[in-house]
C-alpha cells in the first residue's frame, strides 16, 4: 500500500477522513477515502501502489464482457455497447475537428475501431500488454503502453479521449502534463469521470458503486476537478451527461448494500438522481468533460 502525505491533485498535506468503505466488487478489503481540505478532492488513501494494483484487476468481469454467450443480458449489453459507441463518437465529431484521435486507456479497442471505419485516424494508449495485442491483432490498430511512446513531434492530436479512464491512473499530473503536450492548441480534451456529489452518490454513501475501491484513486467533483484543470491550464467547454449511469451504478449499489438484486429501486434511484441533477448545481451520476487548453 502506498500512504499520499499530498494531495495528487494540489499538493496540499491537509486532509480529513471522508468515507471508509469496500471493495464490494472483488476483494472485500477496507479502503478509506479522504478528502483535502484545501482543493476538495476526495482520493483513495492509503491505495494499491502501481504493482499492486493488478490483483485488484483480477476478474473476467472487469476487464471484459463475453458476447459470445446468448441471452438477454448479452443482449442488453451489446445494445448498450453499441449505443455507447455511436454517442461517443458523435460527442468527438461535435466537439472537435475529429481528424485524429488518441483514445487513452482504450482497452481491445472496440471504440477506436468504431472511429477508424468512419474515417478517422486512431491512436490508443493502453498500459496492459493484453488487451493492447488483442486490440492491434483484431483491428490492426497502433496502440502504445505509454501516451510519451508517442514523440509529440510526430504525433498531435484533435482530440484526446478518455472514457472513465483518469480516475485509475496513479500518475495524476504528469499523464494531464503529457496529454497537454499532444494536444493541438484547438483540440478537444473529452474526459467522462463519475461525480461524487450526484444525488446517487450521497444517497448510496459508502456502498455507491462508482467510488470502485480501490480502482478509482481519485473520486471528482464538479468544483474539485475544475480545480485540478485549474492547475493544468485546462477550461470546461461543456458538461454533458451520461443518463444511463445513474440506473446501472444504483443496480450496483443495492447490490453492495442489501446483497440482492433490487432491479425497481435502481430504476427509481437512477430517475431521482437524473431528475435531481437536471434541477440543481451537484451534477448527474456521471458526466462527460468536454474541455480546451488555456492558451496563455
Ligand atoms: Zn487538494
Amino acid at each position: 500500500m502506498e500512504l499520499l502525505k499530498n494531495c495528487p491533485s494540489c499538493n496540499s498535506t491537509s486532509y480529513k477522513t471522508r468515507i471508509n468503505g469496500y471493495d464490494y466488487f472483488l476483494s472485500n478489503e477496507e479502503f478509506i477515502i479522504v478528502e483535502c481540505n484545501e482543493c476538495g478532492l476526495n482520493f483513495t488513501n492509503p491505495r494499491p501502489g502501481i504493482a499492486d494494483s493488478v490483483r485488484f484487476y483480477d476478474s473476467a468481469d472487469y476487464i471484459s464482457h463475453d458476447t459470445s454467450k446468448k441471452g438477454l443480458l448479452t443482449l442488453v449489453y451489446t445494445y448498450a455497447r453499441n449505443f455507447m459507441l455511436r454517442k461517443k463518437l458523435s460527442i468527438v465529431e461535435g466537439y472537435s475537428k475529429g481528424k485524429n484521435i488518441l483514445d487513452i486507456g482504450c482497452g481491445t479497442g472496440e471504440f477506436l475501431n468504431f472511429c477508424k471505419k468512419k474515417g478517422l485516424e486512431t491512436y490508443g494508449v493502453e498500459l496492459n500488454r493484453k488487451p493492447r495485442e488483442t486490440a492491434a491483432k483484431n483491428f490492426g490498430l497502433d496502440i502504445r503502453e505509454k501516451i510519451v511512446d508517442f514523440p509529440a513531434e510526430k504525433h498531435m492530436f484533435d482530440c484526446i479521449t478518455l472514457w472513465h479512464v483518469l480516475e485509475h491512473i496513479h500518475e495524476l499530473a504528469p499523464t494531464i502534463e503529457s496529454i497537454k503536450n499532444h494536444l493541438k492548441p484547438d483540440g478537444a480534451l473529452i474526459i467522462a469521470l463519475p461525480n461524487c456529489s450526484s444525488w446517487d452518490a450521497l444517497h448510496y454513501k459508502k456502498f455507491w458503486a462508482a467510488y470502485d475501491l480501490p480502482r478509482h484513486l481519485y473520486h471528482f467533483n464538479k468544483k474539485s476537478f475544475t480545480k485540478f484543470l485549474g492547475i493544468h491550464q485546462f477550461k470546461i467547454i461543456k458538461i454533458l451527461p451520461q443518463v444511463l449511469d445513474s440506473y446501472y451504478i444504483s443496480l450496483l449499489s443495492e447490490k453492495y448494500k442489501s446483497g440482492k438484486n433490487n432491479l425497481i429501486k435502481a430504476i427509481l434511484n437512477g430517475a431521482i438522481s437524473n431528475f435531481k441533477a437536471g434541477n440543481s448545481e451537484t451534477g448527474y451520476s456521471s458526466q462527460i468533460y468536454i474541455l480546451h487548453p488555456e492558451i496563455s
